[in-house]
């Protein structure tokens, strides 16, 4: 079923091959939709079978039918290098000869766990790692309300923290594509502890501290949103955000799953100069394998089991693979800190060349772009700041998109709630190819 590098076949009319839509229909008869993950799924693009992939190669992905296609999901975020760069591999193989889970303590979790103290100093002094990004977020949370002795989580639209009840309140990403803001089972008694406003919104929230505030045991926020495509935060946001909270004793949790080493060599809220109490990490940390951390103060993640009361544990929390590929990813990542430069001069060049070919065809859209990370929305409104603008946006017209994009060899998320991602593994031919593949989609949108 895996063909051989040299059979790859340019994509053809056809949005997948037959070996593809065999795959999913085996798929849909053992697995829920056909996809471990909802935003895997084709459903908001325009239904039908997605890719079998078989292999990656740097910028790129290979299907089971041999087709290629340059890859922006890079792993939802988590892939920063490309596929199989070899410092990783040669990390993950490593792990593998050597054993891949202990179940006790090992050298390579304090390592990793000293690079994150690194990448965010003025926050942290003990970390605790997970197995993905909603234990970590799950955690903090719990911890938050264990420290304030308070039960409200204030989140924003639209942003995503994974998928724990609190957290699917107003959840974004995945959830949103697929119109469940509002997950089903979540228990009313779960929702009322959780308040959802409008991000970029200093107003609603200090209207909401004024309502709440002995209640707010923490605030839980995206610094940089990656979920409801990418969104900065305006100036002055997150600073009132941080300031209103602690005045009213709230701790801030800041949610770096996406963006920490993203745009940096470390946490993003260094750039931004606002600072929070507890911060998590996923995806990047992790080398292209499942991982998850939080992190703060001493003071606060003392806490946390078996110093503190604050239960929490895992399996495979801390696995000696899972750190090792992080490892190895933080070390490449913080050891050649020009690839950032790189990365935010694509991400320019893609994003200036989307808008303009927009333009060219009359398209309306705004294009943002934040290093290496893009995000294109079909609206007619000068900009999008929030989770409200994203749902206003046109679905229907960035599903013919991703399929042209598709047909092309390009493949995007299948949403348009998700950033493309590049990664160090693309250039400027990818993202010329890409501009030619967005030209001919453009052109067909405005047909
Ligand atoms: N937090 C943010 C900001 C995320 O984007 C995600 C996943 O996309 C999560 C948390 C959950 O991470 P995981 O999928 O590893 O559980």
């Amino acid at each position: 079923m895996q063909p051989p590098a040299s059979s790859c076949t340019p994509p053809t009319d056809i949005p997948v091959g037959e070996h593809s839509r065999q795959w999913f229909r085996r798929a849909e008869q053992v697995i829920v939709g056909g996809v471990n993950s909802p935003s895997r799924s084709l459903e908001a693009v325009g239904g039908g079978a997605p890719p079998f992939m078989v292999r990656g190669e740097g910028a790129y992905l290979v299907d089971v039918d041999g087709r290629r296609y340059i890859d922006y999901v890079q792993g939802f975020g988590a892939l920063i290098l490309g596929h199989g760069h070899p410092a990783l591999r040669e990390a993950i193989q490593e792990a593998a000869a050597g054993g891949t889970l202990f179940g006790t303590c090992h050298p390579g979790e304090v390592l990793l766990a000293e690079a994150l103290k690194a990448a965010a100093p003025e926050v942290v002094e003990r970390v605790r790692f997970t197995a993905s990004g909603t234990e970590a977020v799950m955690t903090a949370v719990r911890l938050a309300r264990a420290a304030t002795g308070r039960r409200l989580l204030v989140k924003f639209d639209g942003s995503y923290h994974g998928h724990f009840d609190a957290v699917l309140v107003g959840a974004g990403s995945g959830a949103s594509t697929l119109g469940l803001d509002e997950s089903a089972g979540v228990p009313d008694g779960v929702k009322a502890d959780v308040l959802s406003l409008p991000y970029n919104d200093p107003e609603a929230f200090a209207a909401a501290v004024r309502r709440a505030g002995r209640d707010m045991a923490c605030v839980l926020v995206e610094p940089v949103v990656g979920n409801f495509g990418l969104v900065l935060p305006r100036p002055g946001f997150l600073e009132t955000v941080v300031e209103q909270a602690h005045r009213a004793g709230a701790l801030v949790i800041f949610d770096e799953v996406i963006t920490a080493f993203r745009f940096r060599p470390g946490a993003v809220y260094r750039e931004l100069g606002v600072v929070p109490d507890l911060i998590t990490f996923g995806k990047l940390v992790g080398g292209g394998l499942p991982i998850g951390a939080y992190a703060g103060p001493s003071r606060l993640m003392d806490l946390v089991a078996p110093k503190g009361p604050v239960y929490q544990d895992g399996t495979w929390a801390g696995n000696p693979a899972s750190v090792a590929a992080g490892l190895a990813a933080v070390r490449v990542l913080t050891g050649q800190p020009e690839l950032y430069a790189r990365l935010e001069e694509l991400g320019r060049q893609l994003a200036q060349g989307v808008r303009e070919r927009a333009r060219r065809w009359g398209v309306p859209a705004v294009v943002h772009q934040k290093g290496g990370a893009v995000c294109l929305y079909f609206t007619e409104e000068p900009d999008v700041t929030d989770f409200a603008g994203v749902a206003r946006c046109d679905g229907r017209r960035f599903a013919r998109f991703f399929q042209a994009m598709l047909r092309q060899g390009i493949l995007l998320p299948p949403s348009p709630y998700e950033v493309w991602f590049l990664s160090a593994a693309h250039g400027p031919q990818e993202v010329e190819r890409t501009l030619q593949a967005a030209d001919r989609a453009l052109k067909e949108l405005a047909g």
